[in-house]
C-alpha cells in the first residue's frame, strides 16, 4: 500500500527532473524567442531612422496613455559643469553624430518625462516621436520648480515659450519678435520720459504750487503707450515647432513684463 509520504515523494522527485521532451518544448520556445528577436532587429534595420522614430512615438504615446500620471517638462539644462544626462530615445538622433560624446544632452533645454524615475530626451527627438503641443497644457509643461543650480528658485521663462505652451504651439513668432522689440523700444523712451516728468512735477511744485493760477510750466508731459500683443495666435496651419522657438534668438526675451495677460495664466 502507497503511504500519503510516498506520493508526495514521487510528486517532488517528478517536478525536480524535468523530461526529455518537456526540456526540448523549452529549447523550442527560447530559439523561437531567439528567432522572433532576429526578424524584428532585421525588420528595424531596413526603416529608416524617421520611421524608427516615429514607431518608438508610437510605444511612448500609448504609454502616455495607459499611465495619465506621466508628464513631460521642458527644463533648462543644468550649467556646463555639471552632469548631462544621457538622451533616452531608443534611436538617438545624436547617436551617430558625436560618438565621443555619445547621447548626452548638451542642448540648452532639454526634456524630462516624470514617472517612477525620471527620463531625460533632446527635445529633437522627442519632437521626432511625439506631437508635443498636442500634449500642452496639461501633459507637457515648462517647469516651473527652483533648482539649486539657480540659486533655488525657477526659470524666468521667456514670452515665446510661455505663449508656445499656453497656445499648443500655435503662434506667430514674428509677431511676438515684433512685440518684443516694440516693447524694448517702449521702455526706453518710458525711462527717459520718468526723468523728464520728474523734473517737470518738481519745477511746478517748486514755483506754483502755492498758487496754482500762476502756473507758466509747459502742459504735463505725456508718456509713451505701451505696445500691445496683438494677432500673435495662428489658427491656421500647422502649430510651430518647439525647437524653432528654442533656436530663436529671442528665446529667453521679456521674461517678467506681461502686458496683455493676466498674471496668473502665465
Ligand atoms: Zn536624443
Ligand atoms: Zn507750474
Amino acid at each position: 500500500m502507497r503511504t500519503p509520504t510516498d506520493t508526495h515523494k514521487r510528486r517532488r522527485r517528478r517536478r525536480r527532473s524535468a523530461s526529455p521532451a518537456r526540456l526540448e518544448e523549452k529549447r523550442q520556445y527560447y530559439n523561437h524567442l531567439m528567432e522572433e528577436d532576429d526578424a524584428e532587429e532585421e525588420r528595424r534595420s531596413r526603416l529608416s531612422l524617421e520611421e524608427k522614430m516615429a514607431e518608438n512615438g508610437g510605444e511612448l504615446q500609448r504609454r502616455l496613455e495607459r499611465n495619465p500620471e506621466i508628464t513631460i517638462l521642458l527644463q533648462p539644462s543644468p550649467p556646463g559643469h555639471m552632469g548631462k544626462a544621457q538622451c533616452r530615445a531608443r534611436d538617438c538622433l545624436f547617436e551617430n553624430r558625436s560618438p565621443r560624446l555619445e547621447t548626452r544632452i548638451m542642448d540648452d533645454y532639454r526634456a524630462v518625462l516624470i514617472s517612477h524615475a525620471r527620463e531625460y530626451f533632446h527635445v529633437s527627438c522627442l519632437e521626432k516621436m511625439l506631437d508635443l503641443s498636442s500634449l500642452t497644457p496639461t501633459r507637457f509643461m515648462l517647469d516651473r520648480e527652483s533648482y539649486r543650480w539657480n540659486d533655488g528658485w525657477p526659470w524666468t521663462w521667456g514670452l515665446m515659450l510661455r505663449l508656445w505652451f499656453e497656445h499648443g504651439g500655435r503662434i506667430d513668432l514674428a509677431k511676438v519678435k515684433a512685440y518684443i522689440k516694440a516693447y524694448k523700444k517702449f521702455k526706453k523712451t518710458d525711462g527717459v520720459f520718468d526723468t523728464q516728468y520728474i523734473e517737470w512735477q518738481a519745477k511746478h511744485q517748486r514755483e506754483c504750487s502755492i498758487d496754482a493760477s500762476t502756473c507758466r510750466c509747459p502742459p504735463e508731459p505725456k508718456g509713451p503707450t505701451p505696445p500691445t500683443l496683438e494677432d500673435y495666435k495662428s489658427t491656421t496651419g500647422e502649430p510651430c515647432c518647439l525647437s524653432e522657438v528654442l533656436d530663436h534668438p529671442y528665446v529667453e526675451r521679456h521674461t517678467h513684463h506681461i502686458v496683455i495677460y493676466r498674471p496668473s495664466s502665465l
